[in-house]
C-alpha cells in the first residue's frame, strides 16, 4: 500500500498528501452521487421496505454526504499541505468504509425484499456505486478495497438470502465485476502513485535548483541577466549597473545613458561590440565590458544567448554576467609585481634585463645608450643601526629621487639590496652620461629624513656605453659592475666609466683571492713586530704584531690590500687566529715583560668565539694575559650587538688590555670610548702626519691626548716618522710612541738584535729619547 516507500519517509508523507488531495478533489461529486442515488433508492424501494428503516437509512446517508461536502468546502481555500500523516489515510479509509456500509446494507436488506421488477434498479444502483466508488477512491487503495469489499459482501449476503437462480447468476456476475474493478483500481492506483512520486521528486529537484540559482545571483560575483526584445533588462540589470557604475547602454538608448551618467562611461568600442551581438542575435561568451571615470575602471564579463519564441521570433537575450573588477585589479597587481620591485615600484632585475635585451635586439646600431650600475655607500650601516623598516623607507626614497633625476625615456630598476641600475636612452655621449651621473650623486647624497631621523648615504656608479662596451646584457652589466667596483675603490661617492683594463684588474684580483685562501697552508704568511716606545723612559715596552704576506710571484703584498680582501672572502678569522697564536708564542720568549699587541678584525667578533680563541692562544703559549694587548677598531661596534660588549668584557676580565685603534678616523669613536672601558687609545697616524705643519691637527691631537689622560687611558701616537714630530709629541700627554722613526716592523728573527741594540744604547748613559731613537732607527 505504500508503493515500496518507507512509510516514515518524507516521500511517503508527500505521496500521502497527494493521495488525500486527489481524493478530496473528487469528494463533492462523490457526495452528490451518494445523496442522489440514496434519494432514488428511497423513492424506488421505500414502499417495499420498512418505512422507518428506509427513512433512517436515507437520513444517515444524507448526513454523511453533507458532512463530507461541508468539510470539503471548508478545506477548499486552505493551502494544500505537502505532507500527510498515516492517520489521514486511515481517516479517509474509515470515511469510505462508513459510506460503503450504507450501500452494503441496502444490498443485503433490499435484495430479498424488493419485488422482481424493481430488482434491476437495485442492481444498477449498487453496481454503479461500486464502480463509481472505485473510480473516485482508487488513489487511496486501502479505501477502495474497503469500499469494494463492504459492498460486495452486502450484495453477496442479500443475494444468498434471496436464494433464486437469477440471484445466483447476478451474484456470480457481481463477484467477477468486483474482481475486475479491484484489478483495474489497484493498477490505476499504482500508476497514480508512480507518477506522483516522480512528480514530487522533480519538484524537489526544481526547488533545490531554484535555491541554488537564487544564491548564485544574490551572493556570487556572477549573476543571471535577461533582456527583452526591446533591449530592456528584465533581470540582473540593476546588478550590472551597480557593478559598472553606470547603465549598460544598448541599442538606441546609448546616448541617453551617457548623458545621464557623468562619472563612469562605457567606452564606445565595448558598447558597439555588445550592440553588434545584440543586433545580429548571435550568442557571445566572456565579452569584456568596462566603464571608467578617469581614475578607476570597472569590468564586467557578459555571456549571452538570444532567446527565441515558438515561431522563431526574437524574444531577447539571456545569460550570465561576472563582475571582473577585483579579478582584473588582482591580475594587474600580479603583473605589476612580476615586473616591478614591490618596495620602490621600480622595474625589477628580470624586467630590466628584458628592456636591455630589447634595446640590444631592436635598437639601431648607430644609437648610443648607457647603463649605469649604482650601489649605495653606507647603506648597510643605516640598515644595521636603525633597522630594516628605516632601511626600506630610505630605499624607496632613493627610488623616487632616481626617477626624478632621469627622463621619461630612461628605465630605472632596483636590482636587489641597495643596487640600482639605469638604462639611459636619453644621453648618447659620454659627457651627457657624466652629467647624469653627477646629478644622481648629488641627488642621492642630500640628507634623508626618515621617521624623524636624519640619514645620509652616498652612491657609487659604474657606467658602460653601449654598444661599444658590450653587446650582450651579461657583458654590459658585468662591465658596469667592474666600473662600479673601481668607483668604490677610488673612494666612493663617485662614478667611473668602464675601461678595458678593468677586466684584467678583476681577473688578477680573483686569482689573488684564491692565492690568499691558500696562504696559511702554503706558509706564505708571517708576522712582523713593530716596537712601541714608552714615553716615560724612552724604552721599548712591547711590539705590535703586523701580518705579512710573501706572495711567491708578487712578493710582499701589503696588509692594507690583503686584510680587506681576507675580510671580503671570509678568511680573516683564520688568518687573525694564526697571527694571534704566532704573536703569543713569540712574546712568551721576550724578556722584561714586553707586551704583544695584536690586531683583531671586527669579523672575528661576529663570526667566531673570540674569547675561546684568545684563551686557547694564551694556553698554548703560556703567555701571561697581562702581556697581551688586543687592538680593535670601531667597526667592531657597528653591529651594535650586546654580544660584542660581552666578549670585550670577558677578555678584559681575563687581564688582557684592550686598545682602540685608529682613533679619530671614524665617525663616533668618542661615544665608543665611553661605551667600553678601554685601556688605550691609539691616535691615528693621519693626525701625527700633519702635526708639524697643521695647527688644527695639532690641537685636535692634543685634545684627544688630554681626553685619554682624563679618562686615565694610555695614549699611543701612531706613525711617528720624523724627529720634528717626535719633538712636538714630547709635550703632549702621550704614554707611548710608534712609528718608523722609532722602529719599523721587523721579522721575529730580528727582534733579539733589536733588543740587544737598545740595551747597548743604555750603557753610554745617554737618557735622551732622540739619541736612543737614532739608534733604533738604524736598527729598523
Ligand atoms: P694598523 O693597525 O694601524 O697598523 C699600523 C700600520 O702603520 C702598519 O701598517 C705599520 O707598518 C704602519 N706604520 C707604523 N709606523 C709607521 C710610520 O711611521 N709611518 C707610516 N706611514 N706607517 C707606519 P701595516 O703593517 O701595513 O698594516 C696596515 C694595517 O693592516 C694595520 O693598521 C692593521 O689595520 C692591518 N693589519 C695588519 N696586520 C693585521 C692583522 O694581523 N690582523 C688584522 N686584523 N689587521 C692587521
Ligand atoms: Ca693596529
Ligand atoms: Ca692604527
Amino acid at each position: 500500500p505504500d508503493f515500496g516507500l518507507d512509510p516514515e519517509s518524507e516521500n511517503a508523507a508527500r505521496l500521502r498528501a497527494l493521495q488525500i488531495s486527489g481524493l478530496s478533489s473528487l469528494t463533492p461529486y462523490m457526495m452528490v452521487t451518494n445523496f442522489a442515488c440514496g434519494v432514488v433508492a428511497y423513492i424506488a424501494f421505500s414502499s417495499s421496505l420498512n418505512p422507518w428503516a428506509s427513512g433512517a437509512w436515507l437520513t444517515g446517508l444524507t448526513i454523511l454526504s453533507a458532512v463530507g461536502l461541508i468539510s470539503y468546502i471548508q478545506g477548499r481555500g486552505k493551502p494544500k499541505p505537502s505532507f500527510a500523516s498515516r492517520r489521514s489515510i486511515v481517516k479517509a479509509t474509515g470515511w469510505a468504509g462508513m459510506l460503503a456500509l450504507f450501500w452494503a446494507a441496502l444490498a443485503s436488506y433490499g435484495y430479498p425484499l424488493v419485488p422482481l421488477e424493481k430488482q434491476p434498479i437495485l442492481v444498477a444502483i449498487v453496481s454503479g456505486m461500486m464502480g463509481g466508488g472505485v473510480i473516485s477512491l482508487y488513489v487511496i487503495p486501502r479505501a477502495m478495497v474497503m469500499w469494494l469489499f463492504s459492498i460486495t459482501i452486502g450484495c453477496v449476503g442479500g443475494l444468498i438470502i434471496g436464494g433464486t437462480a437469477e440471484n445466483y447468476a447476478i451474484l456470480a456476475l457481481l463477484v467477477v465485476f468486483a474482481l475486475a474493478l479491484l484489478k483495474a483500481g489497484t493498477s490505476m492506483a499504482k500508476t497514480y502513485a508512480d507518477r506522483s512520486i516522480s512528480e514530487s521528486e522533480i519538484k524537489e529537484q526544481a526547488d533545490t535548483i531554484g535555491i541554488l540559482l537564487r544564491d548564485f545571483s544574490e551572493n556570487a560575483e556572477d549573476w543571471l541577466w535577461e533582456m527583452d526584445c526591446d533591449g530592456t533588462f528584465t533581470r540582473g540589470g540593476d546588478k550590472l549597473q551597480s557593478s559598472l557604475g553606470t547603465v549598460m547602454p544598448i541599442g538606441d538608448t546609448a546616448e541617453d545613458a551617457l548623458i545621464e551618467n557623468n562619472s563612469y562611461v562605457v567606452p564606445d568600442r565595448h558598447q558597439r561590440l555588445f550592440n553588434f551581438y545584440w543586433k545580429s542575435q548571435i550568442p557571445f561568451k566572456d565579452l569584456s565590458i568596462s566603464a571608467g571615470n578617469g581614475e578607476e575602471t570597472r569590468w564586467v564579463h557578459l555571456s549571452g544567448k538570444p532567446v527565441f519564441g515558438p515561431d522563431r521570433e526574437f524574444k531577447g537575450f539571456r545569460g550570465v554576467a561576472t563582475d571582473m573588477t577585483k579579478a582584473k585589479s588582482d591580475e594587474e597587481r600580479i603583473a605589476f609585481l612580476a615586473h616591478n620591485d614591490a618596495l620602490t615600484g621600480l622595474v625589477n632585475r628580470s624586467e630590466f634585463l628584458r628592456h636591455m635585451k630589447e634595446k640590444i635586439k631592436y635598437g639601431s646600431p648607430d644609437e648610443h645608450w648607457a647603463v649605469l650600475y649604482l650601489d649605495l655607500d653606507g647603506f648597510k650601516a643605516v640598515n644595521d643601526q636603525h633597522g630594516h623598516p628605516i632601511g626600506d623607507a630610505l630605499l624607496s626614497e632613493v627610488g623616487k629621487r632616481l626617477k626624478d633625476t632621469v627622463t621619461e625615456k630612461d628605465v630605472v630598476a632596483r636590482l636587489g639590496g641597495d643596487e640600482f641600475a639605469i638604462l639611459c636612452n636619453s644621453c648618447g655621449t659620454a659627457s651627457s652620461v657624466s652629467g647624469l651621473a653627477e646629478n644622481i650623486i648629488q641627488a642621492l647624497s642630500a640628507g634623508y629624513s626618515c621617521d624623524g631621523l636624519q640619514l645620509r648615504v652616498g652612491v657609487s656608479i659604474g657606467i658602460v656605453l653601449a654598444p661599444v662596451d658590450g653587446n650582450t646584457t651579461f657583458s654590459l652589466l658585468n662591465n658596469a659592475d667592474l666600473a662600479l667596483y673601481r668607483a668604490k675603490e677610488e673612494g666612493k661617492g663617485t662614478y667611473r666609466f668602464y675601461e678595458h683594463e678593468m677586466d684584467e684588474i678583476v681577473k688578477e684580483r680573483r686569482s689573488l683571492e684564491n692565492d690568499l685562501r691558500l696562504a696559511i697552508t702554503n706558509n706564505e704568511l708571517s708576522v712582523y713586530f713593530q716596537p712601541l716606545i714608552s714615553s716615560g723612559d724612552g724604552k721599548t715596552s712591547g711590539f705590535e704584531a703586523l701580518a705579512r704576506w710573501h706572495h711567491p710571484k708578487r712578493g710582499m703584498v701589503p696588509p692594507s690590500e690583503f686584510v680587506p680582501m681576507a675580510e671580503r672572502i671570509g678568511v680573516i678569522a683564520e688568518i687573525g687566529e694564526w697571527v694571534l697564536n704566532q704573536a703569543c708564542i713569540e712574546a712568551a720568549g721576550w724578556p722584561n715583560d714586553l707586551t704583544a699587541s695584536v690586531n683583531l678584525s671586527p669579523q672575528q667578533f661576529f663570526n667566531t668565539d673570540i674569547v675561546a680563541t684568545v684563551r686557547q692562544a694564551l694556553e698554548n703559549s703560556k703567555l701571561d694575559p697581562k702581556r697581551l694587548e688586543l687592538e680593535i677598531t670601531e667597526g667592531v661596534f657597528l653591529d651594535n650587538t650586546p654580544e660584542v660588549l660581552d666578549s670585550l668584557k670577558a677578555l678584559k676580565a681575563m687581564g688582557i688590555s684592550i686598545a682602540m685603534d685608529d682613533f679619530g678616523t671614524g665617525y663616533s669613536s668618542l661615544s665608543y670610548v665611553l661605551k667600553f672601558p678601554f685601556d688605550k687609545l691609539k691616535i691615528d697616524k693621519s693626525f701625527v702626519n700633519s702635526i708639524a705643519t697643521d695647527d688644527v691637527a695639532r690641537n685636535v691631537f692634543e685634545a684627544i691626548a688630554k681626553l685619554g689622560e682624563m679618562l686615565n687611558l694610555k695614549v699611543t701616537a701612531e706613525g711617528v716618522e720624523s724627529k720634528d714630530q717626535a719633538k712636538l709629541l714630547e709635550d703632549m700627554s702621550c704614554t707611548h710612541f710608534q712609528g718608523f722613526y722609532f722602529g719599523k716592523p721587523l721579522p721575529a728573527t730580528d727582534l733579539p738584535s733589536y733588543l740587544m741594540q737598545e740595551f747597548k744604547a743604555e750603557i753610554p748613559s745617554e737618557p735622551s729619547i732622540s739619541l736612543q731613537v737614532e739608534d733604533t732607527k738604524q736598527a729598523g
